[in-house]
């Protein structure tokens, strides 16, 4: 099928790459001259395991980048919707790239002839899609279906979320839009879950609240079992074995950050709200979160007492491993507390210091390993459990503290976990 795809970011690149190498035409558009300059050249605009080889393989064949929205839209018979949906200042979803987006579809759809199905995948509040109806046909679009098909893709893991999903959600009012896309997800054995569009749209905010919850959950036990000198990873192991659970998203540490959870729980705080519905769960689970990273700090201080002219190598800025998104990433509050501490600090990540340094800017230094990094430090802070960190010599004669369960067999006078 020929396929357009607007915006390049992690879900957009990713969504464009994969549907080429899955036997498609695609057109990923971007309004960024960077981006799709990057990508033309065979540069993916994001950091993701095995993503660059396959653009890589597919460019110049099925796949190409263009600022040109027109004619990919155009020659296309499906378009994705892949553009942010960030937070508004009281937690909703703000919609603008959406609209925009939709706007210039309309546009190109009231020019052309035969079906068109666009499909928003960006993660949008209920009542989002049928909003983006009302856009394509103000703007004359004519013999159109739109769809809802949510993104749950890891980051670190996105392109073999992509190809093997747990599940397809497919959003429709439709049923010809619910088929076509039926048949674009062929190569994927995946259960497909055909719903309505506003199903699809809640399917994605109860999902990413419910790991959020998982994971506020376990730190919340984290902080008792640190109380008490129990091991939360020990205590967890135990509650996951249960069948009618799931082992993951109970790894206890210093919160969730990233792009999607923090802004789609708050979005369905908002979204509960306006309703007159109080999302209690949903809020204590967002107040865990927003207290976690800074207890690493505390338990230096209550260990050390002053962090003043301490040296300080902090290892791993992303939110989590495997990704260069320093978006909502605990690091974030955590680093900023150490220099206000009056401690020296050296951060180190493999990937997210060019994101990094603009959000932290020179307080830190930024050396270019993490053996440089922990050289002369006196004191190891652990925020990202990338691989290469487990080296045992980057630590050795010095207080750490583990934000992740990095060390897993680690203890001792000079280790302290944040929960364990
Ligand atoms: P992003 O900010 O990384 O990328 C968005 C891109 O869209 C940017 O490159 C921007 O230039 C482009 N853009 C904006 N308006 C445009 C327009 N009119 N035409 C063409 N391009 C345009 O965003 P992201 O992280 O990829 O997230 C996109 C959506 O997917 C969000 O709703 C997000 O919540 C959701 N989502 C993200 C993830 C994730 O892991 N990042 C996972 C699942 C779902």
């Amino acid at each position: 099928m020929n396929i357009s795809v607007m915006g390049t970011g992690y879900v957009g690149i990713v969504t464009g790459t994969c549907l080429a190498e899955t036997g498609n035409n695609v057109k990923c558009i971007d309004l960024d001259p960077k981006k799709v300059e990057m990508i033309n050249s065979g540069k993916s605009p994001i950091y993701e395991p095995d993503l660059e080889e396959l653009l890589k393989k597919n460019l110049g064949s099925r796949l190409e980048a263009t600022l040109d929205a027109d004619p990919a839209i155009r020659e296309s018979e499906i378009t994705f919707i892949c553009v942010g949906t960030p937070s508004s200042e009281d937690g909703s979803t703000d919609l603008k790239y959406i609209e925009s987006a939709a706007g210039k579809i309309g546009e190109v759809l009231a020019q052309k002839e035969g079906k068109h199905i666009v499909v928003v995948k960006s993660t949008v509040p209920p009542g989002t899609s049928e909003k983006v109806a009302e856009i394509l046909k103000s703007k004359g679009a004519k013999v159109f279906g739109v769809a809802m098909n949510p993104e749950f893709l890891r980051e670190g893991k996105a392109v073999e979320d992509f190809m093997a999903p747990d599940r397809v959600v497919l959003g429709a009012e439709e049923k010809w839009v619910h088929e076509k896309l039926e048949e674009l997800y062929s190569f994927t054995d995946a259960p497909k879950l055909e719903t309505n569009l506003r199903t699809a749209e809640m399917i994605k905010y109860a999902s990413n609240s419910l790991l959020a919850a998982k994971i506020s959950f376990a730190n919340e036990i984290g902080n008792i079992c640190k109380e008490l000198g129990i091991d939360v990873y020990d205590v967890m192991q135990g509650v996951g074995m249960d069948a009618r659970l799931s082992p993951s998203f109970l790894n206890a540490g210093i919160g969730f950050g990233g792009s999607c959870f923090p802004k789609d729980v708050n979005s369905l705080i908002h979204t509960a709200k306006v309703r007159g519905v109080e999302p209690k769960l949903l809020e204590a689970v967002m107040k865990v979160n927003e207290d976690q990273p800074l207890k690493l700090v505390e338990l230096a201080k209550n260990k050390l007492g002053s962090l003043s002219g301490k040296k300080i190598a902090v290892l791993g800025l992303a939110f989590k491993p495997d990704t260069d998104d320093m978006r909502e990433a605990p690091s974030l509050r955590i680093v900023p507390a150490l220099v206000k501490e009056g401690a020296i600090v050296k951060a180190y990540d493999p990937e997210a210091e060019e994101n990094a340094k603009p959000l932290l800017g020179d307080g830190p230094e930024y050396p270019s390993s993490a053996k440089e990094a922990a050289a002369d430090a006196e004191i190891v802070f652990i925020l990202t459990e990338w691989k290469e960190f487990e080296d045992e010599s980057l630590y050795s004669g010095k207080q750490v503290f583990d934000g992740r369960k990095l060390l897993k067999r680690k203890s001792g006078e000079k280790y302290e976990g944040v929960c364990w």
